[in-house]
């Protein structure tokens, strides 16, 4: 189990499980002998990706970044991602209930990032996975997956966030918010124009859920985006920005899809080329 401390707070990794991705897609323009180094792909092509949630425990709050694919997928779903469902389990292993959450943040509304906002009751009502938080997510993200392109319709499952925007009880984002104090916001467009980052700052230490735009340790490089992103060039330009400050302040980066390596510090090497050693 991946946890550790940062200033005041605690941080730990709670995993939904790993689901099969087509390595062509994972890694967009990049040719296959060059990310087939970083990453084996089975016989169909398939690489494993992560669903890495972060627990943020500040000492006052349990913050929860993003929440999986989830148990609600449809069949012809199941058939591509399979649906692993492990959030819950591995919530059990760390010794915190889904009662125990204050705060959900979605980076954005794909359905491998919120699955587990809600689940059903036995009547089959969609329900509040975590009854007593409060959920925010990015407006742009909401308003875009009401009426998404034809391109990326299957990532958007209304269930995941329209009841609890209906009810209420997520709050829609504009990107730079504090929503606890050391948790704030920003927006780094590329993955989907309103994707938004999630820094957790404590006692002069600082990490950041960068969610899509760097999904793993095999994605720091530039030039390194999924062919899943909507506006590749602005992942080149949100990755700039973000090195900008994250490489001299140290921030320890945390990867959604990796499943092996969920946080790194990202610094250059002597050759100033990208690195992502363990911590
Ligand atoms: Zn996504």
């Amino acid at each position: 189990m991946h946890r550790l401390g940062l200033g005041e707070f605690e941080i730990s990794i709670l995993s939904d499980g790993t689901y099969p991705l087509d390595g062509g897609a994972f890694f967009g323009v990049i040719p296959k002998v060059m990310w087939s180094r970083k990453v084996q792909p089975d016989e169909r092509n398939y690489v494993a990706a992560g669903l890495n949630s972060l627990l943020v425990r500040t000492g006052r709050e349990n913050v929860l970044i993003e929440t999986g694919m989830g148990n609600k997928l449809s069949e012809r779903m199941i058939k591509f991602y399979g649906q692993p469902a492990k959030l819950l389990d591995a919530f059990s292993n760390a010794g915190v209930s889904p009662d125990d959450i204050d705060v959900v943040i979605n980076t954005h509304l794909h359905f491998d990032h919120c699955g587990w906002n809600t689940t059903r009751d036995r009547s089959g009502n969609i329900v509040p996975t975590f009854p007593r938080a409060k959920y925010y997510a990015p407006q742009g993200e909401w308003q875009y997956a009401r009426q998404p392109s034809e391109r990326d319709s299957i990532s958007y499952i209304s269930e995941n966030y329209d009841p609890l925007v209906a009810s209420g009880q997520m709050t829609l984002l504009q990107g730079g918010e504090e929503i606890a104090p050391g948790i704030s916001v920003r927006t780094f467009p590329g993955h989907t124009a309103h994707m938004q980052a999630v820094v957790v700052q404590s006692g002069g230490k600082t990490a950041c859920y960068i969610s899509d735009l760097i999904p793993t340790t095999a994605h720091i490089d530039l030039t390194w985006g999924m062919g899943f992103d909507l506006y590749p060039l602005q992942t080149v330009e949100s990755k700039k920005q973000y090195y900008a400050r994250s490489i001299p302040e140290n921030w320890l980066t945390v990867f959604t899809h990796d499943p092996s390596v969920p946080w790194a510090h990202v610094e250059r090497d002597n050759a100033g080329k990208l690195v992502a050693p363990a911590v």
